[in-house]
């Protein structure tokens, strides 16, 4: 620093010294620039005497990366989503580079269960103890299609399942060209559950062979038909989706067409008496009749038995009519949800939309009416959106037989509603 301020107090002497050089005439009128030192010896540079600088050399300094000689990939890849629980993944294939004689075989799987996000390996799915009847069923696969690896299957163990997928219909097994010095490159061999047979699905959900049951809902509608008993079989029908028609015997003949059409899209039509009347008051022939009529009346117009089901007029009931519906060996639906869709203030497709929506829960049975137009443009949002939420619209019977076994004469079935409620 301090020769720093000496050379500094020298180059202004300098300049000071060429400045009073400059403006003391040497020879009058006669001005010359050619005293001035050039810049360069001015600002000539110091012989400064710091120690040297050191460089620190960052110790990961990138070295030069020789330039690759490109190599070739040839891979396969394949994911089969299985019953929306389980998704298998495949790659195979080839990686062929110069610096290497022989292709370089690539063989990757991978199942995973999205329930418990695991990856499942062979042993979680085969029983061990029945591992070798999977490995015949995998050895005589493999000679069907290909005589010639007969001399390899000596050797087949369960490392030969290593890479394997699940589908719908059975277990997919992929073995790599290298797995026995045969020359059939890689080969996937499908093996069906109906074969694999209880060698199979060991702690593994048996619902792989079919979609997971989505909890159940009926819908079940009383009155009809009805003109607008067409309007709610159009939603069933576009969304996809079953239901239960209650209907009156004396209605029917206005709208067979309708019922052949609701039976024939899966739903299922079932009496709610003659006349809706009241079944505590009435005597065992006046109640046998209101059943019986109403159900010939069915049968005659869907040209098929109907369940031995029924809902009571205002859901009104007490033992002696109970008792004579159990004896004709009939029972009674009842429900769990109603939206009071045929109150006068609540004719209102947003009121009946959210008087269900409140209330609805695996196993409910829902009560409303197809002889309100309101009740019909109710189902416009109800339907799709019970479906989006999960559920499957089933008939009354789907339901009961589900949820409460085989039907029990005189038993009233109500279904579930949500406990919050
Ligand atoms: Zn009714």
């Amino acid at each position: 620093m301090r020769s720093k301020i000496f050379w500094l107090i020298v180059l202004a002497l300098v300049i000071l010294i060429a400045i009073i050089s400059c403006v003391s005439p040497r020879s009058p009128g006669n001005a010359s620039v050619d005293i001035i030192p050039p810049l360069s010896a001015i600002y000539q540079e110091p012989e400064y005497n710091y120690p040297p600088y050191v460089y620190d050399e960052p110790e990961d300094e990138p070295e030069e990366i020789p330039q690759a000689d490109p190599g070739e990939l040839d891979i396969t890849t394949d994911t089969v989503f299985v019953a929306e629980r389980y998704t298998g993944f495949l790659a195979w294939g080839y990686f062929r580079h110069s610096s290497t004689p022989d292709d370089i075989i690539v063989i990757e799987s991978l199942v995973r269960d999205i329930y418990t996000d695991t990856v499942l390996k062979i042993a979680d799915v085969i029983d061990i103890e029945k591992m070798e009847k999977v490995l015949s069923l995998l050895a005589g696969a493999i000679l069907a299609y290909a005589p010639e690896a007969a001399p390899y299957l000596d050797e087949i163990d369960a490392s030969w399942l290593t890479h394997f997928v699940m589908d719908h219909y059975g277990l997919g097994i992929l073995l790599s060209p290298d797995i026995a010095p045969w020359d059939l490159g890689f080969l996937y061999v499908h093996l069906s559950y109906e074969d694999l047979d209880e060698a199979f699905l060991l702690g593994v959900e048996l619902g792989l062979r079919e979609p997971p049951r989505r909890p159940m809902v009926a819908l079940t509608f009383d009155d009809g038909p009805s003109p607008y008993t067409e309007k709610i079989l159009d939603l069933l029908e576009y969304y996809g989706g079953r239901a239960t028609f209650c209907v009156l015997g004396y209605r029917i003949q206005r709208h067979p067409e309708t019922l052949v059409r609701a039976v024939a899209m899966g739903s299922e039509v079932i009496g709610h008496s003659w006349d809706h009347s009241n079944f505590t008051r009435l005597g065992r022939s006046a109640l046998t009749n209101q059943i019986e009529r109403t159900t010939t009346e069915i049968q005659a117009v869907i040209g098929q038995s109907t369940p031995p089901l029924m809902r009571a007029p205002f859901g009104v009931l007490n033992n002696n009519a109970i008792g004579i519906v159990r004896d004709m060996g009939y029972s009674f639906l009842h429900w769990s949800v109603d939206p009071r869709d045929w109150y006068r203030d609540n004719r209102d497709p947003d009121i009946i939309y959210y008087n269900i929506m409140q209330r609805v829960t695996e196993g409910s049975i829902i009560l409303l009416h197809d002889i309100h137009p309101t009740t019909a443009e109710a189902m416009i949002r109800v339907i799709p959106r019970l479906i989006e939420d999960g559920f499957q619209l089933v008939t009354a019977s789907e339901l009961i037989a589900y949820h409460y076994g085989e039907l029990e004469p005189g038993e009233v079935y109500k279904g579930f509603r949500n406990a919050s409620w």
